[in-house]
């Protein structure tokens, strides 16, 4: 497998057929490690055809792969969680020098994803289908969940393993083979798993990398008929064109885009918790999440004792080397993500934030990564740009409330629909915040709890579709009724009787 020492300064092609396939393009584009802002290895810019080459194996193994008995198929699964877990310590180093996710939490997430696929594995052969009493005598009714055929799968950079995973379980899983384009930024994840699918006894063509730029081999992946479904992970502006590109053929998406969640926390909320819980929520990952927290309300009257207590959490968040154990925030992954929070931590002072604590990057230490400040800001009208649009890095804004009803209001006046937390100790409260908050993943007296086993995906703008859970299986299928009648009339009989009943 693909390892740190192997990657650097190397060009990595593209994973098309059980195989290394240098691009048809000759084109090569750099990525970079965030913690020391140097390129440290390329990727292949593919081309139309790149792209072409993978849905031509995709598709070609489609037909194999589908016929695969269920059981089968979860035991190879079972094998790639298993070779996946072997291989952890290696796989985080990756993840760390691509995308600058601390050591620690990439070990930790990674356990958990062998755990996953261990749970598509054992669903495998449980997606049931219905046998359905009908109007007719002597004729059967039934259903059965089918493989879609080819998913493409478009990931971002800020988790590049586990946003694959989740896609990749259920897919595989249900019969499907897939195209992957990851992250220009962080393709490495995704390239070293082709050599362990092959391991695990995967035929072939069922799993494929194709890496390059999202204008066009992304693009040229979501314009391909042979795609049956987009599984698509990444902002919601790019989200867009990928549903405008898949409605052209049909092709079915699912949709994880931005967030921008509320984290709320009332006058009667378990301290020492919340405050825990809003800056896990926040400046967990640096905030490259798409469920941070990052609209913080909290009730008038603990509004000062809990901004005093946040804010020197904030400052006591030790930023460094992501491979450091003592390390608790590392650089943003992406220079452009960079300048992003800079130009909107501004824009915010300009509309009169008081910055509580950060608001820029940090001394001289840490200059040559991409870091910046845990940052807290208060002060801001709902309205206020950083209130409204997702900043994807460190910056939670803390806005004060009076009751109830306006806090719903305000957690639900944001053109997102991921996530929501409440923090309270009143049981009607919490549940009357999660019958009426628009959000696909409801979080009372915790925050950033996720499950595999618990699915998740947004309303609104922040997308459709379902992961993790039973509910992903569905997503990665169809469903065919079928008719047999065995009543020993002649077809032409049966088709007129049941066209005598519509
Ligand atoms: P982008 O939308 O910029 O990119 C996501 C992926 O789409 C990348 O692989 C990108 O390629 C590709 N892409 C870009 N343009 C196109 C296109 N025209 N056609 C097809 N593919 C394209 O998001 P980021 O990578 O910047 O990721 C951050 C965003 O992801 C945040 O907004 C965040 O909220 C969201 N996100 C959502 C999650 C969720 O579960 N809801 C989880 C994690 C992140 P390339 O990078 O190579 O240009």
């Amino acid at each position: 497998m693909l390892k740190i020492e192997t990657i650097q300064d190397q060009r990595l092609s593209n994973w098309v057929d059980g195989a290394w396939r240098e691009p048809a393009s000759k084109r090569w584009i750099p990525s970079f490690n965030p913690f020391t802002g140097q390129p440290w290895y390329s990727i292949a810019d593919s081309d139309t055809q790149d792209v072409q080459f993978a849905i031509d194996a995709a598709a070609r193994a489609s037909a194999l792969w589908r016929e695969v008995h269920a059981i089968e198929r979860g035991g190879m699964l079972r094998r790639l969680g298993q070779l996946i877990a072997d291989n952890a310590e290696a796989l985080a180093q990756l993840e760390v020098h691509d995308n600058g996710k601390l050591l620690r939490e990439m070990r930790a997430q990674i356990g958990v994803l062998a755990e996953q696929f261990d749970y598509f594995a054992g669903a495998a052969d449980k997606m049931e289908g219905s046998t359905i009493p009908i109007n007719r005598r002597d004729v059967l009714a039934y259903t059965v969940r089918e493989a879609l055929g080819v998913v493409g799968i478009i990931t971002p950079w800020n988790s590049p393993l586990y946003q694959l995973s989740w896609t990749l379980g259920p897919a595989l899983a249900m019969g499907n083979t897939v195209v992957v384009k990851p992250s220009e930024h962080t393709s490495a994840s995704a390239l070293a798993i082709g050599e362990l699918v092959a391991q695990a006894g995967i035929p072939a063509g069922v799993y494929n990398v194709v890496t390059g730029l999202g204008a066009t081999t992304g693009d040229a992946l979501t314009r391909d008929p042979r795609i049956a479904k987009i599984a698509f992970t990444g902002s919601t502006a790019t989200g867009r064109k990928v549903a405008h590109n898949a409605a052209d053929h049909f092709a079915q998406c699912n949709l994880e885009l931005g967030g921008k969640s509320p984290n709320c926390v009332f006058d009667d909320a378990p301290f020492e918790r919340a405050v825990n819980g809003v800056v896990a929520g926040i400046f967990a990952a640096g905030g490259q999440t798409c469920v941070a927290g990052s609209r913080i309300y909290v009730q008038k009257g603990i509004l000062s004792r809990f901004v005093d207590a946040l804010t020197a959490r904030a400052a006591a968040i030790r930023l460094g080397d992501p491979r450091a154990e003592e390390t608790q925030m590392g650089p943003v992954a992406v220079h452009d993500q960079l300048h992003k929070i800079g130009r909107m931590v501004k824009a915010a002072r300009q509309q009169g934030a008081q910055v509580l604590h950060g608001g820029k990057q940090p001394g001289a230490e840490l200059a040559q990564g991409w870091f910046y400040e845990p940052t807290l800001l208060t002060g801001l009208s709902q309205d206020a740009e950083i209130v409204q649009e997702e900043v994807f890095g460190p910056v939670g804004v803390v806005m004060p409330f009076e009751d109830e009803g306006e806090l719903i209001a305000l957690a639900n006046d944001t053109r997102y629909g991921l996530t929501a937390g409440v923090w309270t100790q009143d049981l009607d409260r919490a549940m009357q915040f999660a019958k009426r908050v628009e959000a696909g993943t409801i979080w009372v007296n915790t925050y950033r709890a996720a499950s595999f086993t618990t699915p998740m995906g947004g309303f609104k703008e922040s997308g459709y579709g379902k992961h993790y859970g039973l509910e992903s299986m569905r997503e990665y299928s169809r469903v065919k009724s079928v008719m047999v009648d065995y009543s020993r009339t002649t077809p032409d009989a049966f088709v007129m009787r049941v066209r005598e009943s519509i």
